[in-house]
């Protein structure tokens, strides 16, 4: 038998034993089912928040772990490492991060207790719009103070598991653009309990999408909200999801460095059972070589997954080294899935093999939650001192 594949950087290996016995429960053909129902993982989201990891960074005095960003990576990473999507849940694990950093003491007693213990669900984030795309400051979606509520109008797009989740973040201008001196003024986030909304102002439709994600298209049309679910200043709620985008940009890497891994894994398997010419097919250096360039890019950019996470947990400006992350580990797991599927030659097609599956949902990281460009224009602004460049 083939020994598991090792990687010099899997820190933390109790924690890991722990996600592996978890994730063992379920298997392949669990995803696979799934995938093919365009069903989302309710029995292995219950059973991940049943056993607390998906309240890891809510803080002890809510009743959480109180861990830090290193062991929450760490906990994506297994999900998809053991052949499962971790973006079916990861909003949880930093969307809390927006309400207990920006939220008023009384808004973080009434909901993070309740997440921590799986009460509530919050997995979702409403910020992309169909007509503004990567210019968020454009956003057309408004909320107006009426007395003690709010009123929302307008429109979401691509906005993820709002139908597994009790609570959304939500991303809208209460200040004109033409009316305030910087762009990124004038919006606010607020909390937007789905149960009340939906149907009484807010409407969901589903986009049908290539992975097996629950995404949707959100319409606000005069939705009130208690104004009390106003998160942190009015107009500062731009530079509140700004905040966030480090914990989530570290995450993510960590999934695709999983993903990488079980592609490396995968291929390596198959290549050395796999026979013709009378040897296995890894025995060619056509071959093992692509594998093993994918191993050394994963690794690669799992050293930077680790950089971006001591400095997030030692409280450190880390925006450079989630966002290279991001883009390490997404490119790295997206060349592992190419290599993987191409080693399983006819085989890679058929979906009882799992790798075109996985091959779909890893090519979102390149798109989402954002893009590579966008990842390029940042260094280039931020760390090369070049001219900003929209
Ligand atoms: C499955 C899925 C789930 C998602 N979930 C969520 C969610 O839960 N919540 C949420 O708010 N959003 C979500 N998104 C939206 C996602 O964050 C956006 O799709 C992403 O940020 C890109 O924005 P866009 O699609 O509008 O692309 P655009 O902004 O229209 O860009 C299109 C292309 O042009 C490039 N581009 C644009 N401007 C420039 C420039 N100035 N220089 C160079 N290149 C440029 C981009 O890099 C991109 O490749 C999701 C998307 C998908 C596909």
């Amino acid at each position: 038998m083939t020994a598991p594949l090792a990687s010099a950087h899997d820190h933390l290996p109790e924690l890991r034993e722990s996600l592996r016995d978890l994730c063992g429960r379920f298997g392949d053909d669990y995803w696979l089912r799934l995938d093919q129902a365009g069903a989302y993982p309710d029995d292995f989201v219950k059973a991940l928040t049943d056993a607390g990891w998906l309240a890891a960074m809510i803080p002890q005095e809510y009743g959480g772990s109180g861990l830090g960003l290193a062991e929450a990576s760490v906990i994506m990473e297994e999900i998809s490492r053991s052949g499962g999507n971790a973006g079916t849940c990861h909003g949880q694990m930093y969307n809390m991060g927006t309400l207990l950093r920006h939220g008023s003491a009384a808004q973080k007693a009434r909901w993070l207790p309740d997440i921590a213990r799986g009460a509530l669900r919050l997995q979702s984030m409403a910020v992309t719009e169909p007509g503004t795309g990567t210019d968020t400051t454009r956003i057309r979606t408004t909320a107006v103070r009426r007395g003690d509520h709010y009123r929302i109008d307008g429109q979401k797009v691509w906005i993820s598991r709002v139908l597994h989740s009790d609570l959304m973040i939500l991303l809208a201008r209460t200040t004109p653009l033409a009316d305030v001196k910087r762009k990124t003024e004038g919006m606010s986030i607020f909390m937007i309990d789905l149960r009340d909304a939906i149907g009484r102002g807010l409407e969901v439709r589903p986009i049908a999408n290539m992975v097996s994600h629950d995404t949707n298209e959100l319409f606000f049309d005069g939705l009130e909200i208690p104004a009390e679910n106003l998160i942190g200043a009015e107009g500062q709620g731009f530079r509140y999801i700004l905040d966030g985008l480090n914990a989530e940009r570290t995450l993510i890497a960590a999934e695709c460095i999983g993903d990488g891994y079980w592609f490396v894994d995968r291929a390596r398997r198959y290549a050395g059972e796999r026979r013709v010419f009378e040897r296995p097919i890894g025995q060619n250096q056509g071959v093992q070589f692509p594998i093993a360039e994918s191993f050394i890019e994963v690794e690669a950019a799992n050293l930077m997954r680790w950089d971006a996470c001591r400095r997030f947990d030692a409280g450190q400006d880390c925006g450079a080294q989630a966002n290279m992350a991001k883009h390490l580990a997404a490119k790295a797991a997206w060349e592992a899935a190419n290599v993987c599927l191409q080693t399983h030659g006819g085989f890679g097609f058929a979906a009882e093999y799992h790798v075109e599956r996985k091959f779909r949902e890893v090519r979102l990281y390149q798109v989402a939650p954002i893009s590579t460009n966008l990842i390029f224009s940042y260094v280039a602004e931020h760390l090369l001192g070049l001219p900003r460049s929209f």
